[in-house]
């Protein structure tokens, strides 16, 4: 459907293009793909397809009419609009030409939607996002959220007609919403369903409209409402709120609200699914010493300590510290990493002191130091 061609293209003619024209332009394509003469080209069937279809449309002055305004919108119902849209098929190979072959098969065609145009629909979907601390989504919250949707009208109980006036069934379509008209085409007799232009589709004749929605059925308003957010939410997930979207036409259920977290940053933590993860530096003595830190965890400072000889870049693991996990079950961990930080703007007695240490530091005290210069020896085969 996406890639639809434009119907004049296919047939190759103007867009003014008269009856007479159209007919010899489609008189020649239909001939040139018809199915029975190209038997070994499984692409005429498709094209054939295409210039019934571009015929069918603009050789009807009213759906020509339609396609002129609207495009494909204007004469196919399933295109872009309507959810679902399933488009024609069942066992048929040629497709998409239900509206022109319909009768061949009883009308069957397209199911509900296209045969008709009054059924009951259901309402859009609507999004939403929402923006939480870390905190909030860790723990979960109530937050109130503002939408804008669209509502069946108070006034008239969504039938668009005035307050003590009813809708009447169109007579034109008997309240189905849908003509069928018989087409005489250079191929034989074909039926074909449009939507009723009395009632234009509606399948209801509403003489005294809803002054508050303009006879729509449909107000559109701005709501507010209070969502659960539960806890261990992730960025990026959506809460689905059943019956909170759109109002449904001609009684078919309200869509869903789909509300979307997205969560703030945290000054320390970061956070892979219900895991925490954050940095502690360090100093070059807690290391060497080992220690006993006050680590931030999302319940507050927990002590943990660190042995003697931690190097830079160890991450400890404190189990069922993280998040909650957002289906109940369970809690994520912590990681923490610790990172010497090497000390700057020593005092002069610092640096003495520092000097003394290196001078009775021995190769047991920097393992890592010895070998590597060891390597180097060999490496470069000096002495
Ligand atoms: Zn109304
Ligand atoms: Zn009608």
């Amino acid at each position: 459907m996406a890639d639809k061609r434009d119907y004049y293209e296919v047939l190759g003619v103007q867009k003014g293009a008269s009856d007479d024209e159209l007919k010899k332009a489609y008189r020649k394509l239909a001939r040139k793909y018809h199915p029975d003469l190209n038997k070994d080209n499984p692409e005429a069937a498709d094209k054939f397809k295409e210039v019934n279809e571009a015929y069918e449309v603009l050789s009807d002055k009213e759906k020509r009419a339609k396609y002129d305004q609207f495009g494909f919108a204007g004469v196919d119902p399933s295109y872009g609009g309507g959810a679902g849209a399933g488009g024609f098929g069942g066992g048929f190979d040629m497709g998409d030409l239900g509206d022109l072959f319909g009768s061949f098969f009883g009308g069957g065609f397209g199911g509900g939607r296209s045969s008709r145009r009054n059924a009951p629909q259901r309402g859009e979907s609507i999004r939403q996002t929402v923006i939480l601390s870390f905190e909030e989504a860790a723990f979960g919250c109530e937050k109130e959220i503002t939408v804008e949707r669209i509502e069946s009208c108070d006034d008239c109980g969504g039938t668009g007609a005035a307050k003590g006036t009813t809708a009447e069934t169109c007579p034109n379509c008997r309240g189905t919403g849908v003509v069928t008209q018989t087409q005489r085409t250079p191929l034989g007799m074909f039926q074909t369903q449009g939507a009723c232009p009395n009632c234009r589709g509606t399948g209801k004749i509403i003489k005294k409209p809803c002054p508050k929605c303009g006879g729509q059925g449909r107000v559109r308003k701005t709501r507010k409402f209070k969502v659960n957010i539960p806890a261990g939410i992730d960025d990026g997930q959506s809460i689905q709120q059943r019956g909170q979207g759109n109002a449904g036409v001609n009684g078919g259920p309200a869509g869903d609200l789909f509300v979307t977290v997205a969560i703030r940053p945290h000054p320390i933590f970061t956070r892979n699914g219900p895991d925490v993860h954050v940095d502690i530096p360090i100093s070059f003595a807690q290391a060497a010493l080992g220690d006993t830190l006050q680590v931030p965890t999302i319940d507050g400072r927990i002590e943990y300590k660190i042995p003697e000889g931690t190097q830079t870049g160890t991450t400890f693991r404190m189990r069922g510290k993280g998040i909650q996990n957002v289906n109940g079950r369970g809690r994520g961990d912590q990681y923490v990493r610790v990172n010497i930080e090497v000390p700057k703007n020593l005092s002069d007695k610092q640096k003495k002191l520092l000097r003394e240490f290196e001078e009775t530091s021995t190769d047991e005290n920097q393992v890592k130091r010895k070998s590597f210069w060891d390597k180097v020896k060999d490496a470069l085969k000096d002495k």
